[in-house]
Protein backbone atom coordinates (compact mmCIF):
# COMPACT_ATOMS: atom_id res chain seq x y z
CA UNK A 1 0.00 0.00 0.00
CA UNK A 2 1.20 3.76 -1.15
CA UNK A 3 2.84 5.11 2.04
CA UNK A 4 2.66 8.94 3.04
CA UNK A 5 4.56 11.17 5.19
CA UNK A 6 2.71 10.48 7.68
CA UNK A 7 3.10 6.70 8.06
CA UNK A 8 3.75 5.39 11.67
CA UNK A 9 7.38 5.09 12.73
CA UNK A 10 8.78 1.70 14.05
CA UNK A 11 8.01 2.33 17.56
CA UNK A 12 3.86 2.63 16.48
CA UNK A 13 4.42 6.72 16.82
CA UNK A 14 2.62 9.54 14.70
CA UNK A 15 4.82 12.39 16.09
CA UNK A 16 4.79 12.66 19.48
CA UNK A 17 1.84 10.33 19.57
CA UNK A 18 0.70 6.60 19.90
CA UNK A 19 2.53 3.51 21.05
CA UNK A 20 1.59 1.17 22.88
CA UNK A 21 1.10 1.40 26.68
CA UNK A 22 -0.25 -2.14 27.65
CA UNK A 23 -0.50 -4.47 30.58
CA UNK A 24 2.54 -6.89 30.79
CA UNK A 25 -0.04 -9.26 30.01
CA UNK A 26 -1.00 -8.46 26.71
CA UNK A 27 2.77 -8.08 25.08
CA UNK A 28 3.04 -11.54 23.73
CA UNK A 29 -0.14 -10.64 21.46
CA UNK A 30 0.44 -7.19 20.70
CA UNK A 31 3.99 -7.97 19.51
CA UNK A 32 2.78 -10.42 17.81
CA UNK A 33 -0.09 -8.57 16.34
CA UNK A 34 3.22 -5.41 15.61
CA UNK A 35 5.45 -7.86 13.85
CA UNK A 36 2.91 -9.77 11.26
CA UNK A 37 0.43 -7.46 10.54
CA UNK A 38 1.69 -5.18 7.66
CA UNK A 39 3.46 -8.57 5.99
CA UNK A 40 -0.23 -9.96 6.28
CA UNK A 41 -2.70 -6.92 5.03
CA UNK A 42 0.11 -6.13 2.26
CA UNK A 43 -0.25 -9.86 0.84
CA UNK A 44 -1.89 -9.95 -2.56
CA UNK A 45 -3.85 -13.12 -1.15
CA UNK A 46 -5.21 -10.94 1.33
CA UNK A 47 -5.40 -7.94 -0.46
CA UNK A 48 -7.86 -9.98 -3.14
CA UNK A 49 -9.97 -11.84 -0.44
CA UNK A 50 -10.25 -8.33 0.97
CA UNK A 51 -11.21 -6.45 -1.98
CA UNK A 52 -13.57 -9.29 -3.37
CA UNK A 53 -15.48 -9.43 0.70
CA UNK A 54 -15.62 -5.39 0.10
CA UNK A 55 -17.11 -5.83 -3.26
CA UNK A 56 -19.47 -8.89 -3.78
CA UNK A 57 -20.93 -8.41 -0.11
CA UNK A 58 -20.79 -5.34 1.08
CA UNK A 59 -21.07 -3.18 -2.07
CA UNK A 60 -18.34 -1.04 -2.30
CA UNK A 61 -17.28 0.79 -4.45
CA UNK A 62 -19.33 3.29 -2.95
CA UNK A 63 -20.58 6.23 -5.01
CA UNK A 64 -19.52 9.93 -5.24
CA UNK A 65 -22.24 11.89 -5.92
CA UNK A 66 -22.66 15.87 -6.63
CA UNK A 67 -25.29 17.11 -4.05
CA UNK A 68 -27.48 19.35 -6.56
CA UNK A 69 -29.21 20.99 -4.06
CA UNK A 70 -26.96 21.35 -1.24
CA UNK A 71 -24.51 23.04 -3.60
CA UNK A 72 -27.11 25.22 -4.56
CA UNK A 73 -28.07 26.29 -1.36
CA UNK A 74 -24.20 27.25 0.16
CA UNK A 75 -23.47 28.37 -3.09
CA UNK A 76 -20.33 26.10 -3.79
CA UNK A 77 -20.20 22.32 -4.87
CA UNK A 78 -20.66 19.83 -2.59
CA UNK A 79 -19.86 15.84 -3.24
CA UNK A 80 -21.03 13.08 -0.92
CA UNK A 81 -18.86 9.86 -0.25
CA UNK A 82 -21.64 7.53 0.34
CA UNK A 83 -20.57 5.16 3.12
CA UNK A 84 -23.87 5.17 4.11
CA UNK A 85 -24.92 2.62 1.40
CA UNK A 86 -22.95 0.01 2.84
CA UNK A 87 -23.77 -3.24 4.06
CA UNK A 88 -25.13 -2.49 7.99
CA UNK A 89 -25.37 0.91 7.09
CA UNK A 90 -21.61 2.82 7.83
CA UNK A 91 -18.13 2.76 7.06
CA UNK A 92 -17.55 0.37 9.85
CA UNK A 93 -17.88 -2.60 8.43
CA UNK A 94 -14.55 -2.01 6.02
CA UNK A 95 -12.26 -2.19 9.38
CA UNK A 96 -14.25 -5.40 10.84
CA UNK A 97 -13.95 -7.15 7.03
CA UNK A 98 -10.10 -6.66 7.40
CA UNK A 99 -10.08 -7.18 10.95
CA UNK A 100 -11.61 -10.85 10.47
CA UNK A 101 -9.61 -11.79 7.96
CA UNK A 102 -6.39 -11.18 9.59
CA UNK A 103 -7.93 -12.88 12.76
CA UNK A 104 -8.26 -15.97 10.54
CA UNK A 105 -4.73 -15.27 9.28
CA UNK A 106 -3.95 -15.51 13.00
CA UNK A 107 -5.42 -18.47 13.70
CA UNK A 108 -7.75 -17.30 16.11
CA UNK A 109 -10.73 -18.77 17.03
CA UNK A 110 -12.69 -16.53 19.03
CA UNK A 111 -13.68 -12.60 18.44
CA UNK A 112 -14.10 -9.61 21.24
CA UNK A 113 -15.28 -6.15 20.54
CA UNK A 114 -16.46 -3.11 22.36
CA UNK A 115 -19.54 -1.12 21.38
CA UNK A 116 -21.33 2.24 22.38
CA UNK A 117 -24.14 2.53 20.06
CA UNK A 118 -24.00 -0.79 18.46
CA UNK A 119 -23.20 0.21 15.50
CA UNK A 120 -19.40 -1.81 15.75
CA UNK A 121 -21.04 -4.35 17.57
CA UNK A 122 -23.05 -4.89 14.75
CA UNK A 123 -20.72 -4.84 12.05
CA UNK A 124 -18.66 -7.37 13.80
CA UNK A 125 -21.55 -9.85 14.53
CA UNK A 126 -22.12 -9.61 10.89
CA UNK A 127 -18.48 -10.27 10.21
CA UNK A 128 -18.27 -13.64 12.65
CA UNK A 129 -21.64 -14.84 10.98
CA UNK A 130 -20.16 -14.50 7.35
CA UNK A 131 -16.92 -16.67 8.91
CA UNK A 132 -18.80 -18.22 11.37
CA UNK A 133 -16.64 -17.52 14.54
CA UNK A 134 -17.33 -16.95 18.12
CA UNK A 135 -18.34 -13.45 18.49
CA UNK A 136 -19.02 -11.23 22.09
CA UNK A 137 -19.40 -7.79 22.33
CA UNK A 138 -18.88 -6.02 25.50
CA UNK A 139 -21.60 -2.78 25.49
CA UNK A 140 -22.43 -0.19 28.70
CA UNK A 141 -25.60 -1.48 30.15
CA UNK A 142 -26.89 1.95 29.52
CA UNK A 143 -26.08 1.82 26.21
CA UNK A 144 -27.81 -1.57 26.20
CA UNK A 145 -30.96 0.17 27.45
CA UNK A 146 -30.39 2.93 24.67
CA UNK A 147 -29.91 0.93 21.99
CA UNK A 148 -32.10 -2.06 22.05
CA UNK A 149 -32.39 -2.82 18.32
CA UNK A 150 -28.66 -2.92 18.09
CA UNK A 151 -28.83 -5.70 20.39
CA UNK A 152 -31.42 -7.33 19.09
CA UNK A 153 -29.26 -7.14 16.08
CA UNK A 154 -26.22 -8.59 17.51
CA UNK A 155 -28.10 -11.58 18.65
CA UNK A 156 -29.94 -12.37 16.18
CA UNK A 157 -26.80 -12.68 14.00
CA UNK A 158 -25.41 -15.26 16.73
CA UNK A 159 -22.89 -12.88 18.82
CA UNK A 160 -23.58 -12.53 22.84
CA UNK A 161 -24.29 -8.99 24.27
CA UNK A 162 -22.15 -9.06 27.63
CA UNK A 163 -23.95 -5.49 29.29
CA UNK A 164 -20.55 -4.01 31.36
CA UNK A 165 -22.22 -1.93 34.65
CA UNK A 166 -18.64 -0.57 36.15
CA UNK A 167 -18.56 3.03 35.72
CA UNK A 168 -20.55 5.31 34.08
CA UNK A 169 -21.63 1.97 32.13
CA UNK A 170 -20.95 3.63 28.48
CA UNK A 171 -18.42 3.42 26.02
CA UNK A 172 -15.13 4.04 27.59
CA UNK A 173 -15.87 1.04 30.39
CA UNK A 174 -17.28 -1.37 27.55
CA UNK A 175 -13.31 -0.97 26.46
CA UNK A 176 -11.70 -1.65 29.46
CA UNK A 177 -13.72 -5.06 29.96
CA UNK A 178 -12.51 -5.87 26.37
CA UNK A 179 -9.31 -5.64 27.06
CA UNK A 180 -9.51 -7.50 30.52
CA UNK A 181 -11.05 -10.20 28.81
CA UNK A 182 -8.38 -10.07 25.71
CA UNK A 183 -6.05 -10.40 29.00
CA UNK A 184 -7.48 -13.62 29.82
CA UNK A 185 -7.76 -15.32 26.49
CA UNK A 186 -4.90 -14.35 24.56
CA UNK A 187 -4.21 -17.44 22.20
CA UNK A 188 -7.76 -17.63 21.09
CA UNK A 189 -9.26 -14.59 20.62
CA UNK A 190 -8.86 -11.29 18.54
CA UNK A 191 -10.12 -7.90 20.01
CA UNK A 192 -11.29 -6.02 17.43
CA UNK A 193 -11.35 -2.41 18.03
CA UNK A 194 -13.79 -0.22 16.09
CA UNK A 195 -11.96 2.85 15.71
CA UNK A 196 -8.25 4.49 15.26
CA UNK A 197 -7.63 4.40 18.84
CA UNK A 198 -6.07 1.54 20.95
CA UNK A 199 -2.28 0.50 21.15
CA UNK A 200 0.12 0.65 17.73
CA UNK A 201 -0.90 -1.25 15.26
CA UNK A 202 -4.43 -0.42 15.87
CA UNK A 203 -4.57 3.31 14.85
CA UNK A 204 -2.59 2.17 11.77
CA UNK A 205 -4.07 -0.52 10.90
CA UNK A 206 -7.84 0.07 10.88
CA UNK A 207 -6.60 3.40 9.04
CA UNK A 208 -5.42 1.59 6.22
CA UNK A 209 -8.22 -0.78 6.26
CA UNK A 210 -10.75 2.33 5.73
CA UNK A 211 -8.07 4.15 3.59
CA UNK A 212 -10.31 1.93 0.59
CA UNK A 213 -12.71 5.18 0.71
CA UNK A 214 -10.41 7.89 -0.53
CA UNK A 215 -8.54 5.62 -2.48
CA UNK A 216 -11.90 5.09 -4.65
CA UNK A 217 -12.52 8.10 -3.98
CA UNK A 218 -9.27 9.60 -6.39
CA UNK A 219 -10.69 8.23 -9.09
CA UNK A 220 -14.33 9.13 -8.84
CA UNK A 221 -13.35 12.89 -8.01
CA UNK A 222 -11.23 13.03 -11.70
CA UNK A 223 -14.64 11.54 -13.43
CA UNK A 224 -17.13 13.74 -11.97
CA UNK A 225 -15.56 16.91 -11.80
CA UNK A 226 -12.29 16.39 -14.39
CA UNK A 227 -10.68 18.56 -11.72
CA UNK A 228 -7.27 16.89 -9.62
CA UNK A 229 -8.27 16.93 -6.60
CA UNK A 230 -11.40 18.78 -4.10
CA UNK A 231 -10.40 21.66 -2.34
CA UNK A 232 -12.00 20.63 1.49
CA UNK A 233 -12.51 17.01 2.48
CA UNK A 234 -14.73 17.14 5.76
CA UNK A 235 -15.54 14.30 8.05
CA UNK A 236 -16.86 13.80 11.66
CA UNK A 237 -14.48 12.85 14.40
CA UNK A 238 -15.23 10.34 17.09
CA UNK A 239 -12.24 8.21 17.74
CA UNK A 240 -11.41 9.01 13.64
CA UNK A 241 -11.94 6.14 11.30
CA UNK A 242 -14.15 7.57 9.06
CA UNK A 243 -12.06 10.82 9.05
CA UNK A 244 -8.80 8.53 8.57
CA UNK A 245 -10.28 6.49 5.35
CA UNK A 246 -11.35 10.02 3.33
CA UNK A 247 -8.14 11.63 4.58
CA UNK A 248 -5.50 9.12 3.82
CA UNK A 249 -4.62 9.22 0.33
CA UNK A 250 -4.69 13.17 0.79
CA UNK A 251 -2.40 13.97 3.43
CA UNK A 252 0.48 14.52 0.89
CA UNK A 253 -1.41 16.73 -1.44
CA UNK A 254 -1.54 19.84 1.40
CA UNK A 255 -3.72 22.06 -1.75
CA UNK A 256 -6.44 19.58 -0.23
CA UNK A 257 -7.52 21.31 2.83
CA UNK A 258 -8.52 18.75 5.56
CA UNK A 259 -11.56 19.35 8.37
CA UNK A 260 -12.42 16.85 11.23
CA UNK A 261 -15.62 18.13 12.80
CA UNK A 262 -16.14 16.74 16.44
CA UNK A 263 -19.24 16.91 18.79
CA UNK A 264 -19.75 19.87 20.68
CA UNK A 265 -22.14 18.80 22.68
CA UNK A 266 -23.54 21.69 24.38
CA UNK A 267 -21.25 23.36 23.75
CA UNK A 268 -17.31 23.20 24.50
CA UNK A 269 -17.58 25.64 27.79
CA UNK A 270 -19.87 23.67 29.53
CA UNK A 271 -19.73 20.36 31.14
CA UNK A 272 -21.46 18.27 28.08
CA UNK A 273 -18.79 18.30 25.29
CA UNK A 274 -16.69 15.42 23.46
CA UNK A 275 -14.82 18.13 21.54
CA UNK A 276 -11.31 16.68 22.14
CA UNK A 277 -8.86 18.57 20.26
CA UNK A 278 -10.54 21.68 22.14
CA UNK A 279 -10.68 20.00 25.22
CA UNK A 280 -8.22 17.61 25.94
CA UNK A 281 -4.64 16.98 26.71
CA UNK A 282 -1.86 14.81 26.42
CA UNK A 283 -2.34 11.68 28.31
CA UNK A 284 -2.00 7.55 28.29
CA UNK A 285 -5.87 6.54 27.02
CA UNK A 286 -6.89 2.67 25.82
CA UNK A 287 -3.25 2.34 24.88
CA UNK A 288 -2.11 4.81 23.36
CA UNK A 289 -0.54 8.49 24.24
CA UNK A 290 -2.74 10.91 22.53
CA UNK A 291 -4.99 13.74 23.46
CA UNK A 292 -7.82 13.07 25.42
CA UNK A 293 -10.35 15.10 27.75
CA UNK A 294 -9.08 14.72 31.94
CA UNK A 295 -10.11 16.22 35.01
CA UNK A 296 -6.61 18.17 36.53
CA UNK A 297 -5.47 15.23 37.92
CA UNK A 298 -5.69 13.28 35.32
CA UNK A 299 -8.62 11.35 35.59
CA UNK A 300 -11.15 10.71 32.48
CA UNK A 301 -13.52 12.79 31.69
CA UNK A 302 -17.32 11.46 30.56
CA UNK A 303 -17.87 12.93 27.37
CA UNK A 304 -21.22 14.11 25.81
CA UNK A 305 -22.61 14.24 22.60
CA UNK A 306 -26.18 13.45 21.49
CA UNK A 307 -24.73 10.83 18.88
CA UNK A 308 -23.40 8.19 20.33
CA UNK A 309 -20.75 7.91 18.32
CA UNK A 310 -19.07 10.48 19.02
CA UNK A 311 -19.16 10.22 22.71
CA UNK A 312 -15.88 9.35 23.79
CA UNK A 313 -13.54 11.43 25.49
CA UNK A 314 -10.07 11.02 23.03
CA UNK A 315 -9.08 10.95 19.61
CA UNK A 316 -7.12 8.39 17.74
CA UNK A 317 -3.15 9.37 17.95
CA UNK A 318 -3.27 10.24 14.02
CA UNK A 319 -5.47 12.93 14.48
CA UNK A 320 -3.40 14.44 17.80
CA UNK A 321 -0.53 14.16 15.69
CA UNK A 322 -2.63 16.16 12.44
CA UNK A 323 -3.62 18.38 15.22
CA UNK A 324 -0.07 19.14 16.62
CA UNK A 325 1.25 19.85 13.09
CA UNK A 326 -2.18 21.42 11.99
CA UNK A 327 -1.90 19.45 8.57
CA UNK A 328 -5.99 19.05 9.45
CA UNK A 329 -8.04 21.35 10.84
CA UNK A 330 -10.34 20.50 13.61
CA UNK A 331 -13.64 22.20 14.59
CA UNK A 332 -16.71 21.44 16.16
CA UNK A 333 -20.55 22.03 16.37
CA UNK A 334 -23.11 21.41 18.76
CA UNK A 335 -26.08 18.79 19.12
CA UNK A 336 -28.11 21.26 18.30
CA UNK A 337 -26.59 22.18 14.96
CA UNK A 338 -26.44 18.53 14.16
CA UNK A 339 -30.02 17.68 14.10
CA UNK A 340 -30.33 20.57 12.38
CA UNK A 341 -28.33 20.10 9.70
CA UNK A 342 -29.35 16.19 9.21
CA UNK A 343 -33.22 17.76 8.76
CA UNK A 344 -31.63 20.01 6.04
CA UNK A 345 -29.55 17.03 4.09
CA UNK A 346 -32.98 14.85 4.53
CA UNK A 347 -35.26 17.29 3.06
CA UNK A 348 -33.00 18.66 0.32
CA UNK A 349 -31.24 15.48 -0.85
CA UNK A 350 -33.58 12.62 0.20
CA UNK A 351 -30.90 10.98 2.12
CA UNK A 352 -31.34 10.87 6.57
CA UNK A 353 -28.01 10.93 7.63
CA UNK A 354 -26.48 9.22 11.02
CA UNK A 355 -26.55 11.98 13.41
CA UNK A 356 -22.60 11.60 13.83
CA UNK A 357 -22.47 12.66 10.11
CA UNK A 358 -24.94 15.48 10.42
CA UNK A 359 -21.59 17.13 12.07
CA UNK A 360 -20.12 17.24 9.79
CA UNK A 361 -22.76 18.70 7.35
CA UNK A 362 -23.29 21.08 9.78
CA UNK A 363 -20.37 22.82 9.39
CA UNK A 364 -21.28 23.58 5.96
CA UNK A 365 -22.53 26.53 6.62
CA UNK A 366 -19.92 27.96 8.45
CA UNK A 367 -17.23 27.12 5.86
CA UNK A 368 -15.36 29.94 3.84
CA UNK A 369 -14.76 29.58 0.73
CA UNK A 370 -15.06 30.59 -2.90
CA UNK A 371 -17.72 30.13 -5.14
CA UNK A 372 -16.49 27.53 -7.16
CA UNK A 373 -14.75 25.31 -4.32
CA UNK A 374 -15.15 21.88 -4.77
CA UNK A 375 -16.43 20.61 -1.33
CA UNK A 376 -16.31 16.62 -0.77
CA UNK A 377 -18.19 15.49 2.62
CA UNK A 378 -17.82 11.49 3.96
CA UNK A 379 -21.13 10.63 4.51
CA UNK A 380 -20.03 8.17 7.21
CA UNK A 381 -23.59 6.26 7.72
CA UNK A 382 -27.62 6.25 7.69
CA UNK A 383 -29.74 7.55 10.22
CA UNK A 384 -32.52 5.04 10.13
CA UNK A 385 -31.04 4.84 14.12
CA UNK A 386 -31.55 7.90 15.03
CA UNK A 387 -35.04 8.51 13.82
CA UNK A 388 -36.41 9.17 17.19
CA UNK A 389 -34.11 11.75 17.63
CA UNK A 390 -34.92 13.36 14.88
CA UNK A 391 -38.78 12.99 15.22
CA UNK A 392 -38.69 14.32 19.26
CA UNK A 393 -36.41 17.40 17.92
CA UNK A 394 -39.13 18.09 15.60
CA UNK A 395 -42.24 17.35 18.00
CA UNK A 396 -40.24 20.05 20.43
CA UNK A 397 -39.86 22.65 17.64
CA UNK A 398 -42.51 22.56 15.93
CA UNK A 399 -45.17 23.52 18.95
C1 LIG B 1 -19.11 5.12 14.74
C2 LIG B 1 -19.49 6.15 13.77
C3 LIG B 1 -18.76 7.36 13.65
C4 LIG B 1 -17.63 7.74 14.56
O1 LIG B 1 -16.52 6.92 14.50
P1 LIG B 1 -15.16 7.37 13.77
O2 LIG B 1 -14.20 6.33 14.21
O3 LIG B 1 -14.81 8.73 14.25
O4 LIG B 1 -15.44 7.34 12.32
C5 LIG B 1 -19.12 8.27 12.66
N1 LIG B 1 -20.17 8.02 11.83
C6 LIG B 1 -20.90 6.88 11.92
C7 LIG B 1 -22.04 6.68 10.99
C8 LIG B 1 -20.59 5.91 12.89
O5 LIG B 1 -21.32 4.79 12.97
Amino acid sequence: MEQNKYTVDAEGYFGQFGGAYIPEMLHPNISELQAKYLDIINSDEFQKEYKTILQDYVGRPSPLGYASRLSEKFGYNIYLKREDLNHTGSHKINNTVGQILLAKKLGRTRIIAETGAGQHGVATATVCALMGIECVVYMGKLDTERQAPNVERMKLLGASVVPVTSGSMTLKDATNEAMRDWICNPVSTHYIIGSVVGPHPFPDMVAKFHSIISEEMKTQFREKSSKENPDYVIACVGGGSNAMGIFYHYLDNTDVKLIGVEAAGHGVDTQFSAATTALGRVGVLHGSKTLLMQTSDGQVLEAHSISAGLDYPGIGPQHAHFHESGRVQYVNVTDDEAVKAALLVSELEGIIPALETAHAFAYLPKLQCDKDSNVVVCLSGRGDKDLQTFMDYKAKHTL
